[in-house]
Order: structure tokens, then C-alpha cells, then sequence
């Protein structure tokens, strides 16, 4: 009994992060992406490549579309964690988790920049309705860089500018829940008259909790068994808490390889496996194959591996590091 327990549980995790896995760059549905070995301790197997393609070494404006609604204090939450990228705050911070990413380099040895700015924010209020396409996100950039009201829109920044789409836990996205909890791609000019690299993220707390706010919810639903690693989200809210993770895959990936021609692994540039890829459900030393790793408790026993400004924890997987040839993050026990 015991025995089939434990494979059901093994079964289980394995379709959990293959599903998790496929937080990519593309559009392409059957892609899965083979989560069983452990990444945090080997490299040998690792085919990570530069593909002569430019990162972004610039100084980084980041601008986040808010669409549909929001609660002020899930918005804080993030904003938050955006300004902890580059701001000083006790070990091990999200600065120092960020270093990793500031390794990657391209071919004018230029480095992933250290300094992302939270440069502005657009409040859409479901323009496009409460199912999007992937090809929606274009059109919503679109829209706020182009609004009528000209206080109001967003500057279309072609040069530094990044957007972040994130929708709220009503907005179904195609593909969300099913395949992705998020994704970086770059604008169209036929659509958004440039090209500029963004990425959406969603807020899954009354759709895939399990899926992706994972360690915060428990993928079947109802109550975890004992033993389960699921723990409480350290600013309160277990959607808005995945969330940040999938932000900070995001950010990592679409900073490495924002236009699908810099750094990724696998041979197939429309399935590329990317450096957050490479080590997700790891967050801490041991992590992977359904274990999150060691991690810190807060004094209410919420899990968090970093430090953020204004005394905030958030818990953030770790990403593949090119020098230590593994997937490491600032907590790691050696
Ligand atoms: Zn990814």
C-alpha cells in the first residue's frame, strides 16, 4: 500500500513538473520538456548554448500593463519585488539571486544588465475581455502605448523598455492552466509597430493554484498530505505569491534570450529550454523531482529563500548558473 502510494505520488509529481516546465517563450503545444533528472547537482548533460543573438545589457525600463483588477496590496507585492531586483536588502536578496543573470553575456561581451527600473504602469480595464490569445498581449501593448489619454499611456521605448502583461486571477489566458503559467515573447511591428521583448504572467488563484502557485497550493486540491512541502505563501496571498516566481522565470529568460537567439538549450528554436527552465521546482540546496529544497521559514512558518526592500520574503526559483555549471541560487547551503 505504502509502496503504490509512493509511485502515485512519484507519477504525480512528474506530470506536475513537466506541466510547470513549459513556462517558455513559444507557441507550441505539445512541447514538453523532460523535468525527470536533477539539474541542481550535474552539468554534464546540460547543452546550454549562445546562439550569437543580443541580451539586454542595457539599463532596463520595465513597464507593467495591469489588466483587468487588481487588489492594491497583490500589486504591491510585486511592484515590490520588481524594485528588490536592484535595490540592497539583507542576505540572500533578490539582487544577489539576480546576479546569476547578470553572467550571461553576447557576443560584444556585453553583460544582462544589474539595474531594472519600474518605469511605469498602465491600468487596462479588460479591453480585450476576459479570454486573451497569446497574440492578444501584443494588442494590449499596443493599446497602452498608444492610449488617447496621453498621461495616461505608456511610452513606447524601443530602445530599453520591457512590458510585462500580468492579468488578473478572472482573465483566462490561452493556454494558462493547461501548458503555461507564463511566457516572454517580443512585439510585431505589423502589430505594435516595433519590436520590443515583453512578457505576461497570470495570477492563478481561482484557476491553477496547484499548477502554478505551487509549493503554495497543493495540486490535487483540498488539503495536502502530510509530508507535501506545501507551504504558506510569505506575503499572504498563494496567487499573487506563485506568481513571483513565474516573474522572476520570466525576467531571467526573456533578459538572457529576449529574442529567441541568445542563450537556450535543445537544438529547436521554437522550443527552446531556457536557463529558468533548466531548474524549475528548485528553489534551495537539494531541490528537484518534487522537492523544493532548503528553504527558510518566516516566524509563521510561510517558506521564503530571499530577501526584498521594506523588510518583504519572497520565495523565487533558482536559475542556471554559467559558471558554477548549475542551477544555484544565493541561499544554497555551499
Ligand atoms: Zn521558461
Amino acid at each position: 500500500m505504502m509502496q503504490s502510494l509512493h509511485l502515485l505520488t512519484l507519477v504525480f509529481y512528474t506530470s506536475l513538473f513537466h506541466f510547470l516546465a513549459i513556462s517558455r517563450s513559444q507557441n507550441q503545444p505539445n512541447y514538453l520538456y523532460n523535468q525527470q533528472k536533477n539539474y541542481e547537482g550535474s552539468s554534464d548533460l546540460i547543452d546550454l548554448k549562445y546562439h550569437m543573438g543580443p541580451v539586454l545589457a542595457s539599463p532596463i525600463n520595465l513597464y507593467i500593463i495591469w489588466y483587468g483588477r487588481w487588489d492594491p496590496n497583490h500589486q504591491s507585492t510585486i511592484t515590490d519585488f520588481i524594485s528588490s531586483i536592484s535595490s540592497p536588502a539583507p542576505y540572500p536578496s533578490v539582487a544577489d539571486w539576480w546576479r546569476a543573470v547578470t553572467l550571461y553575456t553576447d557576443q560584444t561581451s556585453a553583460n544582462v544588465t544589474r539595474n531594472v527600473a519600474l518605469s511605469g504602469h498602465f491600468h487596462d480595464a479588460y479591453s480585450h475581455g476576459r479570454y486573451l490569445t497569446r497574440l492578444s498581449m501584443q494588442s494590449i501593448i499596443k493599446n497602452a502605448v498608444t492610449s488617447s489619454n496621453k498621461r495616461r499611456a505608456l511610452p513606447l521605448n524601443y530602445s530599453n523598455g520591457l512590458y510585462l502583461v500580468l492579468t488578473s486571477h478572472d482573465v483566462q489566458v490561452q493556454e494558462f492552466c493547461r501548458a503555461v503559467c507564463g511566457f516572454h515573447y517580443f512585439t510585431f511591428p505589423s502589430v505594435a509597430r516595433v519590436t520590443v521583448p515583453y512578457a505576461w504572467i497570470g495570477h492563478s488563484g481561482a484557476q491553477c493554484p496547484g499548477m502554478c502557485a505551487y509549493p503554495f497550493a497543493w495540486p490535487g486540491g483540498g488539503t495536502p498530505p502530510r509530508g507535501s512541502g506545501i507551504m504558506g505563501p510569505p506575503n499572504g496571498d498563494p496567487g499573487t505569491d506563485g506568481m513571483i516566481s513565474v516573474i522572476a522565470h520570466e525576467l531571467a529568460e526573456v533578459s538572457s534570450n529576449p529574442l529567441i537567439n541568445a542563450w537556450y538549450a535543445g537544438d529547436d528554436p521554437v522550443a527552446p529550454t531556457e536557463i529558468a527552465d533548466l531548474c524549475l521546482g528548485v528553489y534551495g540546496s537539494g531541490g528537484g523531482g518534487g522537492y523544493v529544497g532548503v528553504v527558510s521559514k518566516d516566524s509563521w512558518g510561510n517558506g521564503y529563500n530571499l530577501n526584498g526592500v521594506k523588510g518583504r520574503k519572497y520565495l523565487v526559483q533558482w536559475v542556471w548558473n554559467p559558471v558554477r555549471r548549475r542551477c544555484f541560487g544565493p541561499n544554497a547551503l555551499d
